[in-house]
């Protein structure tokens, strides 16, 4: 499998949460050739299964990660043309006057666009190192009037994201849009290939899930269908190798996959993961018999749909793993494509790892 030429057109799909069937209908052409089963739940889940050679004896492990991406919604037409819109997940302010943008009419064919930055030469000192937020942009289509942008059939509620990009750095780096979290449905269709050709003893099902920027909660839903015993959820993890970073966490771009020790986001949601220590164990034992490089990662303000996932049933065994990305969140994260093997080679060699006596309790 190319991972690099996965990992493209996934980054190229617009796929926005609560607009994720791009996404969704190109996760089930992947995962289709490896998979007994794939399906797509009523709230836009794909979930596809690969049955084990004990299955039913066996623990359900579910491997997901989330298909939707960061964007806005459109609040307002001006008379004049321009739209005005509001965030739809945790889009950085600093980073949005000069983008390109595609806004997503109902028809669902999208449309070029631009954030308007206030015109430079006219900015009064003081303005000119304010962050303007969000709320106070303006998205500019080249249209003369309110008219002609809903003739495109956008109106209020339409979605909209940042213009996708692609561009391959030096080596194995690539820059661009929704490598959060397109890095990591690469890796899940890289793991149902391995696991199709050779297959574990538990069931695994490998999940596509919806609105993890929006709410957090698309995979409870896919829970339900699933009703897995053990779950792998994976994310970008923040790079600890960027110039603002550098001394706060220990993971670097290019030094592994990674799992994640502790997410807490606090700011209302009073949610989080903490690992389940046997599945810790296995994840550190598989790394360690595959010399696979695993590095750790630790940190408060996070939080990932495992969280809520845990919740479901009578508590579903939970690790958080994934790959380290630079500058999240905004057009051009970087990740390194190398990275997203090895974590795909981790999580089948647990699968592989998990037998019938595995230790679904905390303690
Ligand atoms: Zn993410």
């Amino acid at each position: 499998m190319d991972m690099m030429k996965l990992l493209q057109e996934f980054m190229l799909t617009p796929a926005p949460s609560g607009y994720e069937s791009e996404m969704a209908y190109k996760m089930v052409e992947q995962l289709t050739p490896f998979c007994d089963d794939v399906r797509i739940d009523h709230v836009g889940n794909v979930i596809g299964k690969i049955s084990g050679t004990k299955g039913p004896e066996m623990p359900r492990l579910m491997v997901f990660a989330h298909m939707d991406q960061l964007g806005f919604i459109v609040r307002r037409i001006e008379p004049n043309g321009y739209v005005q819109v509001d965030r739809l997940g945790g889009i950085p302010e600093k980073v949005l006057p000069g983008l390109q943008l595609l806004i997503r009419s109902e028809d669902g064919k999208w449309h070029k666009g631009v954030f308007g930055p206030k015109a430079h030469h006219a900015t009064p000192a003081e303005e000119k190192y304010k962050v303007d937020l969000v709320t106070s942009l303006y998205i500019d289509l080249g249209a003369k009037s309110d008219k002609e942008v809903r003739a495109l059939g956008i109106e209020v509620g339409c979605p909209v994201i940042y213009k996708p990009a692609f561009e391959q750095l030096m080596g194995t780096r690539v820059t661009g849009t929704a490598v959060d979290n397109r890095g990591a449905c690469a890796a899940l269709i890289s793991i149902a290939e391995k696991l199709h050709a050779d297959r574990p003893e538990c069931d695994t099902y490998i999940v596509g899930t919806v609105w993890e920027e929006f709410n957090l909660r698309g995979a409870m839903m896919a829970a339900r269908t699933v009703k897995p015993d053990m779950a792998i959820m994976m994310d970008v993890v923040l790079a600890g190798d960027t110039q603002d970073l550098g001394t706060r966490f220990e993971d670097k771009l290019g030094e592994g996959a990674c799992v994640s020790l502790y997410s807490f986001h606090g700011r209302g949601t009073l949610n989080g993961t903490l690992p389940h220590e046997p599945m810790f164990k296995l994840c550190k034992r598989c790394a360690e018999e595959n010399g696979i490089p695993l590095q750790r990662f630790a940190s408060l303000g996070i939080v990932t749909d495992a969280a809520y996932l845990q919740l479901e049933q009578d508590g579903v065994a939970c690790l958080e793993m994934g790959f380290p990305a630079r500058y999240t969140h905004t057009p051009i994260e970087v990740c390194d494509v190398s990275y997203l093997v090895s974590l795909s080679d981790l999580v089948a060699a647990m699968a592989h790892g998990v037998d019938k006596d595995f230790q679904l309790n905390r303690y």
